[in-house]
């Protein structure tokens, strides 16, 4: 149940709705949006006389919203949730979060000279797997924690935020020291131990929807991450399975307008796992943009032909250069920028 008050209600009228709704098996949120005030309550508010409640100085509305996820829902908090990283980056707002980066990292040398050149294109984080999720046990697994010196030697070189995925649980208070925005994969996105641990961090969350998940399962993945105390969630559109071969997965365009409408969260977007192939890097980055993704996530390599993992799908340096100059005036003509 969601309780819509008017800006200028005094905190005597909400701590007196407060009392009478207060009951140890619920939960009350609290919002404040830039036209109303909200009072959210998550458990069952059947026994609430919502006569009285309506009849209070200040209540608009009284609403009876049916969604499982409740913090993450656009009903419980109207505006856009805008996720400040530092004084020059935020998430959400009318700057576009791009990242980009190899799908590994390899080895020093190739992370140095891969952050100069998406840094000297306009990327403002670095991407690099260091604990990849393969398919095969056979498969490059990542440098691990050797890869994660290598990331941030490679923050230090060029200034770049550093965004790397988390697997295990064992590595939440390193990633909480080093990492700036810790991404949870497809593959971990319903694994809801990882998720409750990030819960309690502060830091920004990039939660990339799962393999085959619902909307609804991925906005109750990032309720889990919420409702432990981090409202710091960026959503990752990137692609899910469909019986279409001809592409890696099938990025599901549709689900950024309706995250738009459901949620409150910044959503960007991965066309490199959605697509799989290079050349289609840039056509998908420029849809995402125009439809209102809040960024992209972008594998670049500079030898593409011989990475270590998802090499047909990372594009050049050079590549990355054409594809941030073409979104530029598509951000524009949306009101948005780099
Ligand atoms: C990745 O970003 O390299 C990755 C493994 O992504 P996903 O979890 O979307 O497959
Ligand atoms: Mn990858």
């Amino acid at each position: 149940m969601i309780i819509k008050l008017e800006k200028e209600t005094k905190e005597s009228v909400i701590d007196a709705i407060k009392k009478m709704i207060e009951k140890e098996e619920r939960i009350i949120v609290e919002n404040e949006a830039s036209d109303c005030k909200i009072i959210g309550i998550i458990g069952d508010s059947k026994d609430i006389d919502r006569n009285v409640i309506s009849c209070m100085k200040g209540v608009i509305d009284i609403i009876d919203e049916t969604e499982k996820y409740k913090r993450a829902n656009r009903k419980f908090h109207p505006d856009d949730t805008i996720i400040s990283i530092d004084e020059e980056r935020t998430v959400g707002g009318d700057n576009l979060m791009i990242i980009s980066g190899p799908c590994a990292v390899e080895s020093e040398e190739q992370i140095i000279e891969i952050a100069k050149r998406v840094k000297n294109a306009g990327a403002k984080y670095l991407r690099g797997g260091v604990f990849k999720p393969r398919t095969s046990p056979y498969d490059f697994q990542g440098l691990q924690y050797e890869g994660l010196e290598l990331l941030k030697k490679a923050r230090e070189i060029t200034g770049l935020k550093i965004v790397t995925e988390i697997m295990s649980t064992d590595d939440i208070e390193l990633y909480e020291k080093e990492v700036d925005v810790i991404q949870v994969g497809s593959r971990n996105m319903q694994n809801f131990d990882l998720l409750k641990r990030l819960g309690k961090l502060n830091k920004p969350i990039l939660l990339k929807r799962g393999l085959s998940a619902t909307i609804e399962e991925w906005l109750m993945a990032a309720e889990y991450i919420m409702s432990e105390g981090n409202p710091n969630v960026i959503l990752c559109e990137r692609g899910i399975r469909t019986y279409e071969t001809a592409t890696r997965n099938t990025l599901d365009i549709s689900a950024i307008p309706l995250i738009k409408k459901m949620s409150h969260l910044p959503i960007i977007v991965d066309p490199s796992h959605a697509a799989g192939i290079r050349w289609m890097i840039e056509p998908l980055s420029k849809a995402a943009v125009a439809i209102g993704a809040d960024g992209l996530i972008i594998e670049v390599h500079n030898n593409p032909d011989k990475a270590l993992s998802d090499g047909a799908q990372s594009v050049t340096p050079d590549m990355f250069d054409t594809i941030i100059e073409d979104i530029k005036p598509i951000a524009t003509a949306i009101g948005r920028s780099l």
